[in-house]
């Protein structure tokens, strides 16, 4: 009799277990061994998007709990992965259909059938997951690939989280068709040459850390500080692999030299789906999931890094160095997350916030990108914080702690309501780095906080209780930093930054927009003179889509709200972005322009007064009439700080 007792998912079977056998496995003589939960996923289903797993529970309870994840660790936002699975059946080794129960939402309970003698037999459960999210942080399974995290598609086994399991990736027809290849960076048993067959994960937690990508992709490997890495590129694209590899190799080489050899894992793993216009990453403990344009990637004869592979590098450096910050330097509130319910942390600022700040430092540490690439990036990511007027209504810390709903679920009133923990972030981190250099005349930096976390939390795997770096930093560097933090952390007016910047070298400049797309940085045309007071998109029938309204600027003012769309401006066709801001060029504060825009299908009409532009775009210049005191972007030799 087959496991499955559904002709649907029999036949959905049949087509791979035919074609498709795995390596047997011994079968487990107690509850501690790695198969006595042995999961097997396959893509079964290409048109269906369909995965196929069992689970087989060798040594389960009389009445054993199953539950999938609310949430993936490193993405703060109940996702709720349990709608996505179906057809959950279990019978046991006797071939007796066994009882399932829901509990909630994410839970099952599966009755056992006493044998005669009072022992339970195996529970072998099958169940299939729909996987048509092309994110990092879910599933998503078509003929041009399949990939999935743990916490979608691995019902966790109760009160069994601690003990080590199996997993075996299955081919099935499409994966023999395309000649797929697996890459994970799960521990392998036995596998083919292809990747398929039995991996090791230490316990529920290593299993759902672990993502698995499956397809026709492209492969670069090499070895950073001896530990090899591997990047694997799914999607249509072209690109300079070798140039890809080598600033990579500088990228890992430095971090892990920053952190101190030898790097905490055996091998490295960079999962990269290309698309045509996406970006995110979410950061594991040996491998990363990205995604990226496919523009973004470095071309052949490309000389200058583009914007777009300056950010790819970025996000690649940002994910790698959360290796060590967030998956093993970490609050101790995510150490054994409970997924089915929100956790609460205000140290966001530092886990993404510091991490934010070192991605694009890291790209000058190690020769990647000049000091005036430098500030420019640098000046962009202040711009995302001088923009918002929700800077001075929420605090970074309470940002953090509202991560769940406020940062990850924003709406159209975002910049008015909220700041990032990221920007804010990375701009204490900026803060505290320097004031750390000028009080300590250049004896310490942040480098020095992040190595004493590393030696004595995140080696150790000791959590990080709230509020803990906070106090930490004020031990390591010798200052008292208790009213730097009450200020950056709890206190929502801007930190002053330019006196500190000046000792460096640096003059930190405001000032307004030169374009409707001018993301700060050096200047670049003259400037706008008025301020329109939205974010605006082309839209799709033609005018221009508002997306985000500031708060008491010219569009708000002149009644207009999020997703009106502008037709026309004193009589003339408005037809996109390009030419709304060719109009506001040559308009000056006080200009009234006569506006005629769609809400939902309703014609309306309004007058706008044009107010002045603010100051808040940043840029970063040296400072060439007064010399540094103090040094903060000169190279740093790794060796010679390690031994001093
Ligand atoms: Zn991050």
């Amino acid at each position: 009799m087959s496991q499955f007792s559904s002709p649907e998912l029999q036949q959905i079977s049949q087509k791979y277990i035919n074609e498709a056998t795995l390596p047997e496995l011994a079968k487990p003589l107690d509850k501690n061994e790695p198969c006595a939960r042995h999961y097997t996923i396959s893509p079964a289903d290409a048109q269906g998007h369909l995965f196929s797993v069992q689970l087989r529970i060798a040594f389960p309870d009389k009445q054993q709990l199953v539950r999938l994840p609310s949430w993936i660790p490193g993405s703060y936002l109940i996702r709720d992965f349990a709608k996505h699975l179906n057809q959950l059946q279990a019978i046991d080794d006797n071939h007796r259909p066994l009882k399932v129960t829901p509990i909630d939402k994410a839970t099952w309970q599966i009755d056992a059938v006493e044998n005669a003698d009072g022992s339970i037999a195996a529970m072998n459960l099958s169940y299939q997951v729909y996987a048509w999210d092309l994110s990092v942080r879910g599933a998503h399974f078509d003929e041009s690939h399949a990939f999935f995290n743990g916490t979608s598609v691995f019902l966790e086994v109760v009160d069994q989280r601690d003990l080590p399991c199996v997993m075996s990736l299955k081919k099935s027809p499409v994966c023999f068709k395309n000649a797929w290849k697996a890459a994970t960076g799960m521990p392998p048993i036995e596998v083919d040459h292809h990747g398929f067959g039995h991996y090791h994960a230490e316990d529920y937690l290593a299993l759902i850390d672990h993502p698995v990508e499956i397809g026709s992709f492209t492969e670069i490997e090499f070895r950073a500080c001896g530990v090899p890495h591997k990047m694997v590129l799914t999607g249509i694209f072209d690109c300079d692999l070798e140039r890809l590899k080598s600033d990579l190799i500088k990228v890992c080489e430095y971090e892990i030299q920053l952190f101190g050899e030898p790097a905490p894992m055996d091998s490295y793993l960079f999962q990269v789906m290309v698309t045509g216009s996406d970006y995110g990453g979410l950061e594991h403990r040996n491998s990363t999931a990205l995604i990226c344009s496919r523009n973004d990637l470095p071309y052949h004869g490309m000389e200058q890094a583009s914007d777009g592979y300056l950010q790819f590098l970025e996000l690649c450096s940002h994910e790698y160095f959360h290796t060590w910050n967030v998956k093993r330097i970490m609050p101790q509130a995510y150490q054994n997350p409970d997924l089915s319910a929100p956790i609460y942390s205000r140290q966001l600022w530092w886990f993404e916030g510091i991490t934010s700040y070192y991605d694009a430092l890291i790209l000058l540490r190690c020769g990647l990108i000049d000091q005036e690439t430098y500030l420019k990036l640098l000046g962009q990511q202040l711009t995302r914080v001088y923009r918002m007027p929700g800077r001075f209504k929420q605090s970074v810390s309470e940002s953090s702690f509202y991560a769940w709903t406020k940062f990850y679920q924003q709406d159209e009133n975002a910049p008015n309501a909220i700041i990032s923990y990221y920007t804010k972030g990375s701009l204490v981190a900026l803060a505290l780095d320097l004031t750390i250099r000028e009080q300590t005349q250049g004896n310490k930096s942040l480098d020095d906080v992040l190595l004493y976390l590393w030696d004595n939390y995140g080696k150790v795997a000791k959590g990080l209780e709230e509020f803990e770096i906070e106090t930490l930093c004020s031990k390591i560097t010798g200052i008292d930093l208790s009213d730097f933090f009450a200020q950056t952390l709890d206190g929502t007016d801007d930190f002053a930054l330019e006196p500190l910047l000046e000792k460096f070298g640096f003059k930190f400049v405001l000032r307004s927009q030169n374009s409707l797309s001018d993301i700060g940085g050096p200047e670049s045309g003259d400037a706008l003179k008025v301020n329109f007071g939205a974010n605006v998109v082309d839209a799709s029938n033609g005018g221009v889509q508002l997306k985000h309204i500031w708060q008491d600027a010219s569009a708000q003012l002149a009644g207009l709200a999020a997703n009106d769309e502008i037709i026309a401006l004193n009589g003339l066709r408005v037809g996109n972005k390009a030419q709304l801001e060719a109009l506001l060029k040559r308009k000056q504060p006080g200009d009234t322009l006569e506006c005629d825009y769609f809400r939902r299908d309703e014609l309306r009409h309004c007058t706008i007064t044009l107010t002045e532009a603010p100051l808040d775009r940043v840029e970063l210049i040296v400072n060439e009439s007064e010399p540094a005191s103090l040094n903060w972007l000169d190279s740093v030799d790794l060796n010679e700080s390690k031994t001093a």
